[in-house]
């Protein structure tokens, strides 16, 4: 489906979607949850995520941790995927090109599916505008993390597919993972100094902040499983991260 397609949905309060998903967090979206919620990205990351802030927490029962009853308790600042929600984002590759694919209803679900519109109106009713461009602008570290990475390490000398391997293994743990400063840094803007009065402005303060750290770093391996959780972060595979 593109924006054009036909597509309307209407949601029914039930709260079966905030069940048992896996939930992909970028930088903005932790950074919308600090600020709906008026605390630091660092508590937002202690309390609503897990994976280091790239995944939103559930609850042993399978709730989302925000679950407030039926209702989500920190509606305004909703992750994208939640904005989205019936549908998913397909990208190819790091280019700007989309395609919406549209995800089954949750079992017992008490939404409705239509076509009385197109996704172009259900994506400006859930205002996901700021969120896809903000991704837009964290994507762009990507070209510069392969650079980077391409600039310190001789593939002559190190098996390409092993490093690739070692990266991705190491940035989706969800536990037992090294230290990383980037990735720390990358989920959250405000301990980086990047808290600004709007979020346009925090977000352009984060990218010359992370942009800093990615010349700097002299671990490979460091850079590797840092642009493999953004990508990851941003919707991208994690080869989208080294090719
Ligand atoms: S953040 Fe809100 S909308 Fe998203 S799963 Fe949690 S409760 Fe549901």
């Amino acid at each position: 489906m593109n924006r054009n397609s036909p597509f309307s949905y209407v949601c029914n309060a039930c709260g079966r979607c905030c069940h048992d998903k896996v939930i992909t967090l970028s930088p903005y979206d932790v950074l919308r949850i600090a600020r709906t919620r008026r605390i630091t990205t660092a508590e937002a990351i202690a309390r609503y995520t897990i994976r280091r802030g790239s995944i939103l927490k559930f609850t042993d029962h399978g709730a989302c941790i925000a679950l407030e009853g039926v209702r989500c308790g920190m509606h305004r600042g909703r992750p994208l995927a939640c904005r989205l929600y019936p549908l998913g984002i397909e990208r190819i590759d790091d280019s700007s090109d989309e395609q919406f694919v549209k995800l089954e209803p949750a079992t017992g679900s008490l939404s409705v599916y239509g076509d009385q519109a197109a996704v172009e109106d259900f994506l400006a009713e859930q205002q996901v505008a700021p969120h896809l461009d903000a991704n837009a602008r964290y994507g762009s570290l990507l070209p510069k993390f392969r650079e980077r990475i391409d600039a310190i390490v001789d593939f002559d000398l190190v098996e390409p597919r092993e490093f690739r391997r070692r990266a991705i293994r190491e940035a989706l743990a969800e536990s037992g993972y090294d230290p990383n400063a980037i990735i720390d840094a990358i989920f959250d803007s405000d301990s980086v100094g990047c808290a600004r009065d709007d979020d346009a402005a925090t977000v352009s303060a984060h990218l010359a902040v992370l942009s800093t750290m990615i010349c700097d770093e002299r671990y490979p391996e460091t850079l590797a499983a840092a642009a493999v959780l953004l990508a990851v972060s941003l919707g991208y595979s994690p080869s989208e991260a080294m090719r």
